[in-house]
């Protein structure tokens, strides 16, 4: 969840998208609170089935060796610091893992990858990936799906549209993690998997914002909670927020 401060209040907040489209799957989504102790990530994960890795504000560039470029945004190191452990646990448990926008960023980071701080800043002619004033489910550029993919599997096409809040995007994926979606127009990495393991998926595009235009979006959402469990309810946890 993400960091809120109003007047003298702090606060822990996510949109309400990521649980409702977990509950829409058929799973029962926990809020995982930030933690200062990175340490105890493995005991927050004790009972659940499924991490999903949220949305949110730009990542410090100093989890992945690097020093702040001029058009970094606003970072939370805390958080960086506890998602990546929560992530890890979860790698360990083998649960599955679905990170979205800042999430597939931040399984990239955790896996030792790295990122573009600032997209238009740091790659030539790219699409722009992060228009102004436009609702969260408004499409806005493609996607092509590697075939044989696990994204592919669930999408069942080459070519998805969706829309897209970001100006980071992963650089280099980092540890097994492989490209599986790429905006075709400038090659942004949209998507990365391990096909080692049932589900680790990471997309850039904010597919819980996208069942309200069209049920076929919620697809993800519905093999994401499937891997997590086929008898008891699934449980999935939501680590972080916004964007
Ligand atoms: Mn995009």
């Amino acid at each position: 969840m993400q960091s809120a401060r109003e007047g003298l209040r702090r606060y822990l907040k996510a949109q309400r998208n990521y649980a409702e489209s977990v509950e829409a799957a058929g799973g029962i989504p926990l809020y995982i609170p930030q933690s200062a102790e990175p340490g105890r990530a493995a005991e927050y994960l004790e009972g659940m089935n499924a991490l999903l890795l949220t949305g949110g504000q730009d990542i410090s560039p100093l989890t992945y060796g690097e020093e702040p470029h001029q058009k970094l945004g606003a970072v939370d190191l805390q958080r960086d610091r506890w998602e990546i452990a929560l992530y890890r646990a979860a790698r360990e448990l083998r649960l599955p893992i679905l990170g979205i926008c800042r999430g597939i960023q931040l399984m990239a980071v955790a896996e030792g990858g790295s990122l573009y701080q600032d997209i238009p800043a740091q790659t030539a002619g790219s699409t722009g990936h992060y228009p102004a004033d436009m609702p969260m489910e408004s499409l806005h550029h493609s996607i092509r799906i590697k075939e044989g993919s696990l994204l592919h599997s669930i999408c069942g096409r080459d070519m998805l549209e969706v829309n897209s809040f970001h100006h980071q995007a992963v650089k280099e994926p980092g540890g097994p993690l492989q490209i599986t979606a790429v905006s075709p127009s400038d090659d942004i990495i949209e998507a990365l998997e391990d096909p080692s393991v049932p589900f680790l998926l990471g997309i850039q595009y904010h597919g819980e914002a996208l069942k309200a235009i069209d049920p076929e979006y919620l697809e993800l959402f519905h093999a994401f909670i499937a891997a997590a469990g086929e008898t008891a309810p699934a449980k999935a946890l939501t680590a972080s927020q916004q964007g």
